[in-house]
């Protein structure tokens, strides 16, 4: 079996508990063509999306990664997948393919063919970036402005800003610009000084030895890495708290992390082109909790 390992999905009914799952999903060869012209993900990036690791053989925290599949598709108003079919699809693809290594799986729901009838939807499994570099020697970031001031979500919710769309357009642009300014990677601040995200991952910061992360406001993603690790570190006995964040207060933060599915903690080690410290503890004590199997 070679890698991208590809299932399409016919998707059921959210509500559909009759069907049997199996026969409503196949392998499909992923060099060959599978999606219409007038699909909807490709012409307007008009659909969601999930990534999770599959950490040798296991698939990390998939019921999170539902929930927030699920989220998304009642924020774009797009039909609320059917998790017993999306729980086999991912049962079944995990027996495909490689137990040793670390994998990225990903799962789309789109809008569909333009004119309808029904949503499109595929699973598809890849070798995941090797990310070690970034894991233990950390990386450059800087700080970029996204546009919208911090009361966004709420006067405009139509910017779906809380939802895991496929529209990564503005987010890749902002990573080229990051790239262009010599960094890594970067994150997004509001237009009046609070901290968001990154393009592909949350922020978590420790200030005055507390873990800190930005309010889940429906203007940034709920990670679900950081959701994890907060959990983690809570079980530890380390304060933890979601609050609003200054752009100031990241920059006299104790450490930063950036956080995600795949690449796992990475520390921040230059803020702005001023140097952060890298705390080689807590950091590898991440690392060897987010690579270990989690449900
Ligand atoms: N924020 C954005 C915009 C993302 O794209 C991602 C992941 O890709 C995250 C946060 C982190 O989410 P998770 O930890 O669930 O991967």
């Amino acid at each position: 079996m070679s890698l991208p390992y590809t299932l399409l999905i016919d998707p059921l009914a959210a509500d559909d508990a009759t069907s049997a799952t199996a026969g409503t999903f196949r392998e499909i060869d992923a060099s060959a063509p599978a999606l219409r012209v007038g699909e909807l993900s490709t012409q307007r990036g008009d659909g969601i999306f999930e990534t999770i690791a599959v950490v040798d053989g296991h698939v990390q925290e998939s019921e999170p990664h539902l929930a927030r599949l699920v989220r998304s598709a009642e924020i774009c108003d797009l039909p609320v997948p059917n998790l017993r079919q999306w729980r086999a699809a991912i049962a079944f693809a995990r027996e495909q393919v490689p137990v040793e290594g670390e994998l990225a799986m990903k799962l789309v729901l789109s809008r569909g063919v333009e004119h309808g009838p029904a949503p499109t939807a595929w699973l598809s499994v890849n070798a995941a970036s090797d990310s070690t570099d970034a894991r233990t020697k950390g990386i450059r970031v800087v700080t970029l402005d996204r546009g919208y001031d911090h009361g966004v979500a709420e006067r405009a919710p139509w910017l779906l800003l809380g939802a895991k769309t496929l529209s990564y357009a503005v987010n890749m642009a902002a990573l080229r610009e990051a790239h262009r300014r010599g960094a890594d990677d970067t994150i997004f601040v509001t237009s009046d000084g609070y901290v968001m995200e990154g393009p592909t991952s949350s922020v978590i910061a420790r200030i005055d030895g507390v873990f800190v992360t930005p309010k889940p406001s429906g203007s940034i993603l709920a990670g679900t890495t950081q959701a994890s690790l907060f959990e983690h570190i809570r079980e530890h006995d380390f304060p933890v708290a979601e609050r609003d964040i200054t752009v100031e207060e990241l920059r006299r933060a104790d450490a930063v992390w950036l956080v995600s599915s795949v690449r796992l903690a990475a520390p921040v080690v230059e803020l702005d082109g001023a140097p952060l410290a890298l705390d080689a503890e807590a950091n590898a004590a991440f690392t060897r909790y987010l690579q270990s199997p989690r449900d």
